[in-house]
């Protein structure tokens, strides 16, 4: 397997090659960049056409899934992670596809620090307090030592695919302690229900880059907190059968919670 390191570092000579430009020493700075909906996972649209050599051109920073829904993707220093329903960690295939995830280049505007134990809701306040608005996009690490963090990890499903509603309940949950480590991910506004989570969609990785999965909760302390507030949404929708066939507009604020909190 290629190492992910290369992925970027070739998607970067390509476009160099090709002559597009960029700002920002050639990357695109506070844009994010988004494969499909959250709506469409909700509805079983499991399987996309991009690969992570793809997305690595659009962001090294973020969070997503893989093609039949095989595990959590964490993106962390430039690497592209799996993480599997057996907890565990591995480098991703760059010829590797994903149906949804959410990438930036991240260069954080704010930083600070939580010395003191902090939960997950201490941890919305001490953010809200930090950050001018609820209606930007704010991209969010956090680094530190974690006391508890309570993750799930999507199982791989086989067609004909079920529902997210339906995978839920039989996913893997762990409760990892005593970790050094990385929470990684997004904070969306309420108004992009459907198209994203709105509120906090955050992946846990530890430093040893052995366990992790998408975060259901946390304690934690002295974490330093940095936040790349980005304006700009640069989204991309699968053009396939089965996501032009899913229902998408329904009001599944109810499912986003359960499936996703
Ligand atoms: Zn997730």
């Amino acid at each position: 397997m290629k190492p992910v390191d290369d992925i970027f570092i070739g998607a970067f000579q390509a476009h160099r090659k090709d002559g597009t430009l960029f700002h920002h020493d050639s990357k695109k700075a506070h844009e994010l960049f988004q494969i499909s909906l959250i709506s469409a996972v909700l509805e079983g649209v499991y399987d996309g056409d991009i690969t992570y050599r793809e997305l690595a051109q659009h962001g090294d920073f973020g969070v997503g899934t893989f093609n039949n829904l095989d595990g959590e993707m964490a993106a962390i220093d430039g690497k592209f992670y799996q993480i599997k329903s057996d907890g565990s960690v591995h480098p991703v295939d760059p010829a590797m596809k994903t149906p949804f995830a959410c990438v930036l280049f991240f260069d954080p505007t704010v930083e600070f620090a939580l010395e003191e134990l902090t939960d997950f809701k201490q941890f919305e306040e001490a953010l809200d307090r930090a950050v001018p608005t609820k209606n930007l996009f704010y991209a969010l690490r956090v680094d530190g030592y974690f006391e508890y963090v309570k993750v799930r990890v999507v199982p791989r499903q086989e067609k004909p695919y079920r529902p997210m509603l339906e995978v839920v309940k039989e996913q893997p949950v762990f409760e990892l302690k005593d970790k050094q480590g990385t929470l990684l991910g997004f904070r969306f506004p309420d108004y992009t229900q459907g198209i994203n989570v709105p509120g906090y969609h955050l992946h846990f990785i530890d430093d040893k880059r052995e366990t992790g999965g998408h975060v259901l909760d946390f304690r934690m302390r002295s974490v330093d907190v940095k936040i790349d507030i980005t304006p700009d949404l640069h989204m991309e929708v699968p053009e396939r059968e089965d996501f032009g066939s899913a229902e998408l507009g329904k009001d599944n604020a109810e499912s986003i919670r359960k499936v996703e909190k």
